[in-house]
């Protein structure tokens, strides 16, 4: 078998969040080495429009996003994106799996919410038509923020990493600071989304504006129990967050900890994913 070239990039920690917003802006780009999927390829689905703007589209601005304070409404309104075509995915997809470079997953994750695009099924659908025909033994998965995914097609897909980072109105307000969104109503797309395997990813940061008091009062895992996910998977912060809001990154024994106390208390299969980040190291997400 002909050798497979792997092309990873190294990440810069004076870049911190810059690194994946380079990485993120083809239609098609990486691969990223991810802690979960490997070497995963990425298709971005919103596009940035005209030069030196990000393509950065959400209908949540979590405190500590790394792509910007600009919402959807505001990137719309600016005229400042505009969702890739499948014409354009299909193309990177087919150079790119059909190159000799390794892969282990394709992954549907921009800098941006990825279920807003309005050709987001046919995007889905392409992808795993894409995997079948030219790398069948390799995983599908996508990045959500789980607000829209009741009534979209996301059943064909491997994986889907569903977010839910607070356990209470009050926390994902504050937290995530979504726009036109109830907590209740994201508890119900998290019960109710058709797939394969239920998996809830949450971000655990300290700090004044973090998260980790919520996840630790027993309110987090009242909604994990409603809920009832296949798996939870805890993570840190990871890249140095914008300067205004005041977060820190837990420790590994407080993640481990933290972990212990879901897994007693919840039927979900629970992973924490503890990766630090030395100068030099390569990055995982
Ligand atoms: S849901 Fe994801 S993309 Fe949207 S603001 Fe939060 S971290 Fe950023």
């Amino acid at each position: 078998m002909e050798p497979r070239n792997i092309r990873t990039a190294c990440w810069d920690p004076q870049k911190a969040g810059g690194y994946l917003k380079e990485r993120k802006l083809d239609v098609v780009y990486g691969p990223i080495n991810s802690r979960r999927l490997g070497l995963s390829l990425g298709i971005n689905p919103i596009q940035s429009v005209g030069e030196n703007t990000l393509p950065f589209a959400c209908n949540w601005s979590c405190v500590y996003c790394q792509y910007g304070a600009d919402g959807l409404d505001e990137s719309v309104k600016k005229g400042r994106i505009r969702f890739a075509t499948l014409e354009e995915i299909k193309a990177g997809l087919e150079e790119r799996l059909s190159s000799n470079e390794h892969y282990d997953s394709v992954t549907i994750c921009g800098p941006t919410e990825p279920t807003i695009s309005p050709y987001f099924d046919d995007i889905v659908n392409l992808a795993v038509e894409m995997r079948d025909r030219y790398r069948p033994e390799i995983k599908t998965s996508l990045f959500t923020n789980a607000t829209k995914l009741r009534s979209r097609n996301v059943l064909p897909l491997d994986y889907v990493f569903m977010k839910l980072d607070a356990g209470n109105e009050k926390t994902f307000k504050r937290f995530n600071r979504p726009r036109g969104v109830k907590f209740d109503d994201l508890v119900d797309e998290l019960k109710s989304a058709d797939v394969k395997r239920r998996i809830i990813q949450t971000a655990v940061i300290g700090g004044k504006d973090g998260n980790i008091e919520d996840l630790e009062n027993g309110s987090y895992v009242k909604v994990i129990n409603e809920i009832n996910p296949d798996e939870i998977h805890l993570y840190p912060l990871l890249y140095r967050p914008f300067p205004r809001f005041d977060l820190s990154a837990i420790s590994r024994e407080k993640l481990e900890s933290l972990g212990e106390y879901i897994r007693n208390s919840t039927d979900s299969q629970v992973k924490t994913f503890f990766n630090p980040v030395n100068i030099g190291e390569e990055f995982r997400f």
